[in-house]
């Protein structure tokens, strides 16, 4: 297996379960990090300083941005949100998998500047179900429920420039998938230069030595 860890971009509308399905692959699998973004939102009940968002002020944002720490940023439904570049790039140096939560624009931004990234798109089984987990979820204000499934539509238009797309249908079934996809991700020839370099160099000794 190739010792850098990968970038995840997981990206879907927003109700869809993304955090749940993260939840699920920390806790099952030990080669995964998540990358803990800033936000310029309020934290959510339930939510801690560290754990869900570093939450900052605009001002603490701007600054951040201003002087390049932030991998990525975006604006969504009011708020700004952004990748700190620092504790992504430590943990793949350290071979683990950094998942990026993150949503289009950002996603967008790390593709470009970052082409080895693992871009994903989760989907709900429909609109109905989107609807109701949004609402289900409770922390939302029935406003800016209706900001997030508008933002859905015009997020769904960029589905495209994902290469893969998950079905967050059932929940355990959704995890494995997600870890399949990461694990098929290790395996590409292109990741994996050291072992291809080895195995040919061991072949041409093998082979002089008959
Ligand atoms: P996101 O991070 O994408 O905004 P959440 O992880 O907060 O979404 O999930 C939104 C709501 O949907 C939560 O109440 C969560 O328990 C529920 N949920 C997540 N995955 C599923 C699933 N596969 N089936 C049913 N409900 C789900
Ligand atoms: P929420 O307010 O529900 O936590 O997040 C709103 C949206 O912002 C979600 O689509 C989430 O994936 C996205 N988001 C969270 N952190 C970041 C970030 O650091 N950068 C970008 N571009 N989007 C983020």
């Amino acid at each position: 297996m190739n010792k850098k860890g990968l970038v995840l971009v997981l990206s879907g509308f927003s109700g869809v379960g993304k955090g749940t399905v993260v939840k699920k692959l920390l806790e099952k699998y030990d080669n995964y990090a998540l990358s803990v973004s800033v936000t310029t939102r309020s934290p959510r009940e339930g939510e801690a300083d560290g754990r869900e968002y570093f939450f900052i002020t605009e001002e603490e944002f701007s600054r951040l941005e201003r002087e390049g720490r932030l991998l990525e940023s975006a604006g969504y439904v009011g708020h700004h949100y952004g990748t700190p570049r620092d504790y992504v790039m430590s943990h793949i140096d350290a071979g683990r998998d950094v998942i990026l939560e993150i949503e289009i624009q950002g996603a967008m931004q790390i593709k470009k500047r970052y082409p080895e990234a693992v871009l994903v798109f989760v989907i709900p089984p429909s609109a109905a179900a989107l609807k109701e987990r949004l609402s289900g979820r409770g922390s939302e204000t029935e406003e800016v429920i209706a900001a997030r499934l508008k933002r859905a539509v015009e997020e769904a238009q960029g589905m495209e420039e994902y290469e893969y797309l998950l079905v967050n249908d059932d929940l355990e079934a959704c995890v494995e998938q997600l870890h399949e996809i990461m694990t098929s991700e290790h395996r590409r020839a292109s990741r994996n230069q050291e072992q291809i370099q080895k195995i040919r160099k061991d072949l041409a000794q093998f082979v002089e030595g008959d």
